[in-house]
C-alpha cells in the first residue's frame, strides 16, 4: 500500500495537531475520521433523531451528504453543502457522537467513504479504527496516549469558548466517552496490531510529530 499514516488514540491525546503536522511536513493530503462522525451526529441532531435510539440512526445512516477537505492546512467539513466545521465542535454534538458512532450503518457508511478518499494512499489519517478496520495494511499505524490530566486540560483549552467547559466537567464528559468508545461493540478503540505507541504526555506537539516522521521514513 502507497503511503497511509494511521494515527488512533483516545480523545485530547494530540492526534488532530500531531496528524496535521505530520501531514504538512511530509506533504501528504489529512483526513479527520472523528469529524465525519461528528458531521453525521450534528445532521441527526439538526434532523431531530433520538440519537440514543440505534434503530431511527441506522434508517436516516445514508441521508446526509458528507464531504471532507484533505488539505492539512485548511481541513474542511461539509454536510448537505453547509460548512459544519465550528458547530460539530459543540458540547452537544461531542456528548452524542459516541451514541451515533457505535450504530453499525453509520460505520459501514462513514468507512466506505474514508476508503474512497484514502483511495490511493499520500495521506495521514486519524481516528479510532483506522488501523484496526480502515486501513489496517497502512505501512505505519500509530497508537498517541497521554495521561486523562494532559487529556482534558487539552481538551478544556479547545473548548475555551463553552461556558461549564472546566477541566473537572470535560474529564467526567471525556471518560465517559472514552469509555463508551473502548467498550463498544462495533470498532471498538483498540491498538492495532503492529502499532508503534506513541505517550504524548511529556512531549512538545514538534517532539510526536518528529517521532510519527522518523517512523515514516524507516
Ligand atoms: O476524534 P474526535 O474526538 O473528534 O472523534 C469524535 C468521536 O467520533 C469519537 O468520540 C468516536 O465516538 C467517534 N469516532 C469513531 N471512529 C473514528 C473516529 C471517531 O468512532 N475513526
Amino acid at each position: 500500500m502507497p503511503l497511509v499514516i494511521a494515527m488512533d488514540g483516545p480523545s485530547g491525546s494530540g492526534k488532530s495537531s500531531a496528524s496535521k503536522g505530520v501531514a504538512r511536513t511530509l506533504g501528504l493530503r489529512y483526513l479527520d475520521t472523528g469529524a465525519m462522525y461528528r458531521a453525521m451526529t450534528w445532521w441527526m441532531l439538526e434532523n431531530g433523531v433520538p440519537v440514543e435510539d440505534g434503530a431511527a440512526v441506522a434508517a436516516r445512516a445514508q441521508d446526509p451528504v458528507i464531504e471532507s477537505g484533505t488539505d492539512p492546512a485548511a481541513p474542511t467539513i461539509m454536510v448537505d453543502g453547509t460548512d459544519v466545521s465550528a458547530p460539530i465542535r459543540t458540547r452537544a454534538v461531542t456528548n452524542a457522537v459516541s451514541a451515533v458512532s457505535s450504530v453499525p450503518a453509520v460505520r459501514a457508511r462513514l468507512v466506505e467513504l474514508q476508503r474512497e478518499i484514502i483511495g490511493a494512499g499520500g495521506i495521514v489519517v486519524e481516528g479510532r479504527d483506522i488501523g484496526t478496520v480502515v486501513a489496517p495494511e497502512a505501512p505505519v499505524k500509530v497508537f498517541l496516549t497521554a495521561s486523562a490530566e494532559v487529556r482534558a486540560a487539552r481538551r478544556a483549552k479547545d473548548l475555551a469558548a463553552d461556558p461549564g467547559a472546566s477541566v473537572t466537567v470535560t474529564r467526567a464528559e471525556q471518560e465517559r466517552r472514552d469509555r463508551l468508545d473502548s467498550t463498544r461493540k462495533a470498532s471498538p478503540l483498540a491498538k492495532a496490531a503492529g502499532a508503534h505507541e506513541i505517550d504524548s504526555t511529556g512531549l512538545n506537539l514538534d517532539e510526536v510529530i518528529e517521532a510519527v516522521v522518523r517512523l515514516a521514513k524507516e
